[in-house]
């Protein structure tokens, strides 16, 4: 296999941790669908628009729209039908010209407990800016963060998928492959399979989305 065909691993590794959350309900309307985040160095905040935005996107054929918290500042507060805790590892932020090339390696990952997937995600900032540098270099400083956004919006969308499917399943194609090229993460535009929106609406959010859709008003 040449260095031009080798392809990047967004895996999961499954650990065991301790204790369970349950989930929460919230009445007739359907308590938001929460991430929280947590930031272990500085990021900018055009990059973390675009990664939100990012998610968003890709989620959007399944009607979820997600309530973004972080817990840099906070422990968790609030009510939710359903939560993600992502930490980003390393540096998030394109401010280096020069960065170490690296070819293998995971660019985030999720945990396993009692036979699930928990809602605990990493995403190793500074794997995958070292991953997708090769393909932003000629980009303006300012794009470069954007572009790392989006990226780690991809990244981050694939472990909300092993999160809210609670499945370790990978796919050859799409949202679920285990394999992210640089051009996967970077490209103009990344589009949920209907094969993977249907594994999410069957999974923990089944609930929350029914309810949604039976309650268009609710806040
Ligand atoms: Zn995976």
């Amino acid at each position: 296999m040449t260095l031009r065909t080798l392809q990047w691993a967004v895996f999961l590794t499954f650990c065991t941790l301790p204790g369970s959350g349950e989930p929460m309900t919230a009445g007739a309307c359907t308590a938001p669908v929460s991430v929280y985040t947590h930031f272990e160095q500085a990021y900018s905040e055009p990059l973390l628009e675009n990664m939100k935005e990012e998610v968003r996107s890709i989620m959007a054929p399944i009607g979820l729209e997600l309530q973004w918290r972080t817990l840099d500042a906070h422990a968790p507060t609030g009510l939710s039908s359903e939560l993600a805790v992502v930490s980003f590892k390393g540096k998030c932020r394109m401010d280096d010209l020069l960065l170490p090339s690296v070819n293998s390696g995971n660019l985030g990952w999720s945990y396993a407990l009692e036979g699930h997937v928990s809602p605990f995600s990493d995403v190793d900032c500074d794997r995958v800016r070292q991953f997708i540098n090769p393909s932003v270099l000629h980009a303006k400083w300012v794009d470069r963060d954007a572009i790392l956004g989006r990226a780690l919006g991809r990244v981050l969308a694939h472990e909300l998928y092993h999160i809210f499917a609670d499945s370790k399943r990978h796919a050859r194609v799409g949202l679920a492959k285990a394999f992210f090229s640089p051009r996967d993460l970077v490209s103009d535009h990344f589009t949920l399979e209907e094969r993977d929106a249907e594994t999410l609406r069957n999974g923990k959010l089944h609930g929350v989305l029914e309810q949604a859709a039976s309650f268009p008003s609710c806040p």
